[in-house]
This record gives structure tokens, sequence and C-alpha cells, in this order.
């Protein structure tokens, strides 16, 4: 049976095995995905067991997306622009390691993203460059404004992807005001989630027009308050879990080169968990 399983810390919340288990099964693969609780206090010792491993294969997920790197024997081109690792398949005796976020994030609004020309993103960590290096393949977006808890950390992204993309990019605290109205606001901090779970990372009060799209990277809970706040405005909104399905479809293909069968997941069975 081939091993496969998800090193993060920590890991109840995860949907995971939730979707790779069924669609093994479903497409008769023997195969099993698992978590893999790791301690950053072991992080180092465990690794290099999990290398020593039979498993064939990981997804990454936090705190561990940018300190695997250093793990891995080969890193995909676009990983290496994000700077972070979400799947890792064993080939031979190598780890080759990509990033299938975003892939994920674009996957539920393929179509709109070629509409959009304003984007605000919120936060600046490992999946806030993921969304702006997807986001940054549409030419049709002009503006794109990055704000941060930490200021320095949104500047880094500013200056990074000014020098790789011609368009307007700006950066900005969580303070931000400013009357400009964005087409897709996007949260992709852990501000909702857990033990801030109460918080909203921003209020979008100003920064939205009637069509705007808001769009959480967080799928548990199912509704932030951010995203409750957009609702309250009438706005479309979208949580993370189709973010999440998709980056898991695509991690799915490069461990087995299998498309995922998608029709298996019935959403309703992650949000039973509570
Ligand atoms: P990360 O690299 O640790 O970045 C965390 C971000 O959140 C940073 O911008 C950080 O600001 C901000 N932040 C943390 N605590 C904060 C607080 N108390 N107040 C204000 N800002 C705070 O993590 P990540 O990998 O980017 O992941 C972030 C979120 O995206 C998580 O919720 C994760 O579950 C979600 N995600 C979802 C998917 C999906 O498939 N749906 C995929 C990837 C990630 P500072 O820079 O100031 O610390």
């Amino acid at each position: 049976m081939d091993k496969y399983g998800i090193i993060g810390f920590p890991l109840e919340h995860t949907f995971s095995p939730q979707i790779h288990n069924p669609a093994f099964e479903k497409l008769r693969i023997d195969a099993s995905y698992d978590t893999i609780l790791i301690n950053p206090e072991f992080f180092d010792r465990e690794i290099l067991k999990l290398k020593a491993s039979d498993y064939k294969g990981f997804n990454i997920t936090i705190p561990y997306k940018q300190k695997i790197i250093r793990y891995i024997d080969e890193v995909d081109p676009l990983a290496q622009k994000i700077n972070a690792v979400n799947t890792i398949v064993k080939k031979g005796e190598k780890w080759v390691g990509y990033n299938t976020d975003p892939y994920g994030f674009i996957m539920p609004i393929a179509e709109t993203v070629k509409t959009l020309r304003s984007v605000l993103v919120i936060g600046a960590g490992g999946a806030a460059h993921a969304v702006c290096f997807s986001l940054l393949q549409y030419s049709n977006i002009k503006l794109l404004t990055i704000i941060n808890r930490s200021m320095d950390k949104a500047k880094a992204l500013k200056e990074k992807f000014k020098q790789l993309y011609n368009i307007k990019v700006e950066a900005g605290s969580l303070h931000f005001k400013s009357n400009k109205h964005f087409d897709l606001i996007v949260n992709t901090t852990n501000v909702g989630m857990g033990s801030l779970i109460d918080k909203n990372p921003f209020h979008i009060a100003e920064n939205h027009h009637p069509k705007s799209i808001v769009y959480d990277l967080i799928y548990n809970p199912a509704q932030t308050l951010f995203l409750k706040e957009a609702v309250e405005r009438d706005l479309a909104v979208l949580n993370g879990l189709e973010m999440l399905i998709g980056q898991a479809m695509k991690s799915f293909q490069i461990w087995t080169g299998e498309v995922y069968p998608k029709k298996i997941l019935n959403r309703e069975i992650f949000y039973r968990k509570g």
C-alpha cells in the first residue's frame, strides 16, 4: 500500500484525509493518506525520519511550507518563486517539491478572475504570496494592494512584484484607509480561525462596490466574521473550501497521475466535524 500524509502543526482541523482517502478508494488505488503531526521542537529529527521512510508523498501545511524547502532535492519553478512548498512527491530517492495553492486559489474563480481590475490582498505570508502570484498572471488586473499587520512584509512583497510585473502594486498596514473600491478582496491571514475565531482582520466598509467578491482562504469555520460582514453587505462571498479541494486535486494528480474524481465529494461532510 502506498502511503501519503499531511505534515503540519496543529492538524486537528484538517480536511485533507477526507478529500484524498475517498478518491483512492473510488479509483481503486491501494493507498492511504494520514495526518503526521510534527511538534516544531522536533521538526528536523522527524523530517529526517520521514525522508528515510516509505511514504510516497506529502502535503505540507502551517507552519512548515517554507521550512521544509531545505529538505527537498528539487523544487519546481513555481514553488521556488513563491518560496513555499505544499506538496512533495518521492521520485526514486529524491523529494520533489511543488506548490499547488495557486491552482487551488484560482479554480473557483477561474472565469471571474479574467474580468477583475483591482484586488486587495489582506496578509503577506505564504498564502498571500501564492495568491498574488496567481493573480499576477492575469494582465487584466491593473492594481494590486497588499496590506498586512507587519508593514515590512507587505512592502517586501510589493517590491518583489513591482520588479517582476508591470502593474501598480501598493502596500499598507491593516489600518489602511482609501476610497478605492476593489473588485476582489481576499483574506489570506489566519485571523478568523482557531484562537482568532472572533476576530476580523479588516473591515471592508469603504473598499467595496456592489459587485465586489469577498474571498476568505479560511474554510473552518465556513463563515468567518470577515465573510459575515460581506454577506451583511449583500456581496458575493467564497470561503477556502474550494481552494482546499483544488490544491488537493492537483496534489493527487502529481502523486498518482490520475485526475481527481471531483464528483465524489459531498461538501456537507466537511462541516459535520464541528
Ligand atoms: P503565514 O505564512 O503564517 O501567514 C500568516 C498571515 O496572517 C501573515 O500575514 C500574518 O501577519 C497574519 N496574521 C497572523 N496573526 C495575525 C493577527 N493576530 N493579526 C493580524 N494578522 C495576523 O500563513 P499562511 O500559510 O499564509 O496561511 C494563512 C491562512 O491561509 C491560514 O488561515 C491558512 O489556513 C489559509 N490557507 C488556506 C488554504 C486553502 O486551501 N484554503 C491554503 C493555504 C492557506 P504578520 O506578517 O504580521 O505576522
